[in-house]
């Protein structure tokens, strides 16, 4: 697919914006891991998908080299106000569930393609995950996120000129996929 057309694929299952990333812009950095071993979301050691089970950043590195495409994605939610958390939770959902079906809609063309999300995987709900007593319950769907594989997501944004903060009492999740 060309840009175009992935941008389009992305809008046609709901993102609210989309666009072209530039894989060799990618630094995936030792500060973020650090960030997420203070556990500020509760999901250090908790989920398969965050650290210290997420890929370490050599790996992340090495992945990276493997792919020349990428695509971002954006969800946008708009808040009442500042701690309107209903609509940060369902602007949550919304994201995760295009996450999900632009995955599927992609992995026809691009068998190999590496997703990164947003934020830990809650496929089997809050304080769910079989980590670390069994293995992930689908395996198949399991995607790290983009702070667990080391990357600033703001800065991301901007260096492929989307933007990150989208004004007052707004919330924005964002994703990424590798494309070969
Ligand atoms: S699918 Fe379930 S077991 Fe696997 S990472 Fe997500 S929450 Fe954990």
């Amino acid at each position: 697919m060309n840009t175009e057309h992935l941008i389009e694929t992305a809008k046609s299952v709901g993102f609210d914006d989309a666009g072209a990333l530039d894989v060799s812009k990618l630094e995936f950095l030792q500060e973020v891991r650090d960030m997420c071993a203070a556990d500020k979301c509760h999901n250090y050691g908790r989920s398969w998908s965050c650290p210290p089970a997420a890929p370490s950043l050599e790996e992340m590195r090495d992945k990276v080299k493997n792919y020349s495409q990428g695509l971002l994605v954006q969800t946008v939610g708009h808040l009442e106000d500042s701690l309107d958390f209903e609509e940060m939770m369902a602007a949550a959902a919304r994201h995760a569930e295009r996450f999900d079906k632009l995955w599927d809609a992609l992995k026809a063309e691009y068998p190999d393609l590496y997703p990164m999300g947003s934020g830990g995987c809650q496929k089997c709900g809050p304080g769910n995950c079989a980590y670390p007593d069994a293995p992930c319950r689908f395996p198949e769907k399991l995607a790290y996120s983009m702070e667990a594989c080391g990357l600033v997501v703001s800065r991301v944004a901007t260096d492929n000129d989307m933007k990150y903060n989208h004004g007052k009492d707004t919330i924005c999740y964002t994703a990424a996929f590798l494309l070969d």
